[in-house]
């Protein structure tokens, strides 16, 4: 068992327990250190915080998750102790998720014209408030019955190769990098084991200004993590990771602490943060 987990979403995002829900779950399972960290939202903290109060143990840090591109795959960036309440990086997030509903719309045209078609107000129904995503996609194709199990409609559908993908408005991970460093807060690059060229793409993102690297991703085998340490170690960025929950209720989904960083490495993160004006809440 960790006892941190950088990599938590809610439904605030396309996470399926609400964050207070998250953070009884996460004080059950005896965390210290927690970030919630949504895609392209922050609006899931305060509601965190709120119910964190019962566990003085337990420490939420601000965070979030942006999709950024290069050619030909996909790269999030996690950011963590950002100054969220900067205005200008709240209009970011905005354009980012108003660009979100574009896209959701599209990609639920392109499965109508392939015969598969899902009401766009279920979908958005089943997304709520927050950041709309491909998983409320595949969920609505599911209840549909088009597909038995969520990844079927990323293998086959809404996938970077799938026919009814539709592309996010571009951006690439520097940006995505200074956008969090800009709000003082410190990025860190998520789930790098699908990357081709792992070392050149750390090179770059590390001259941008990365800070850290997911290393104890609980969905990655031991083999992959110990890969990851050395990766990490040689470039001295910060061993990170989490659970990346998302209470989708998979058979192999992991569960908050099941693997995570130890605690000095969210302490160097949230003293990186507090030099640069980032925020712990
Ligand atoms: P989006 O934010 O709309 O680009 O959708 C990406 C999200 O879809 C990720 O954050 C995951 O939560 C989810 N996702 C990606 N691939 C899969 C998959 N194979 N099975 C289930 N969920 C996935
Ligand atoms: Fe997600
Ligand atoms: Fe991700
Ligand atoms: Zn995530």
């Amino acid at each position: 068992m960790a006892e941190v987990d950088l990599h938590l979403h809610t439904t605030i995002s396309d996470g399926r327990l609400t964050p207070e829900q998250l953070v009884h779950l996460v004080a059950r399972r005896g965390l210290r250190v927690v970030a919630v960290s949504d895609h392209d939202i922050t609006d899931g903290l305060e509601a965190a915080w709120n119910a964190a109060e019962e566990y003085p143990q337990l420490t939420i840090l601000p965070g979030v998750e942006l999709s950024t591109d290069i050619p030909g795959n996909e790269i999030h960036v996690l950011g963590y102790c950002i100054n969220y309440r900067a205005a200008d990086f709240q209009a970011a997030l905005k354009r980012f998720r108003d660009s979100r509903v574009g896209r959701a719309q599209g990609m639920v045209e392109r499965l109508r014209a392939l015969g598969m078609p899902v009401d766009w107000e279920r979908v958005q129904q089943i997304a709520g408030e927050g950041a709309i995503g491909r998983p409320h996609i595949a969920r609505a194709m599911l209840e549909r019955g088009y597909i038995s199990r969520l990844s079927e409609a990323f293998d086959n559908y809404i996938g970077r190769n799938g026919v009814a993908y539709v592309e996010r408005e571009k951006q690439s991970p520097e940006e995505a990098i200074q956008l969090i460093i800009k709000a003082g807060g410190v990025p860190v690059l998520a789930h790098p084991a699908h990357l081709n060229n792992i070392s050149e793409t750390i090179d770059e993102l590390k001259a941008a200004g990365l800070e850290g690297m997911e290393v104890f991703y609980a969905e990655y085998s031991h083999t992959m993590i110990e890969h990851l340490k050395g990766i990490a170690l040689q470039n001295d960025l910060l061993p990170c990771g989490g659970s990346d929950y998302h209470a989708n209720d998979t058979p192999r989904e992991p569960i908050p602490g099941d693997n995570g960083p130890p605690l000095w490495v969210a302490d160097r993160v949230m003293e990186i943060a507090l030099e640069r004006g980032g925020v712990l809440r």
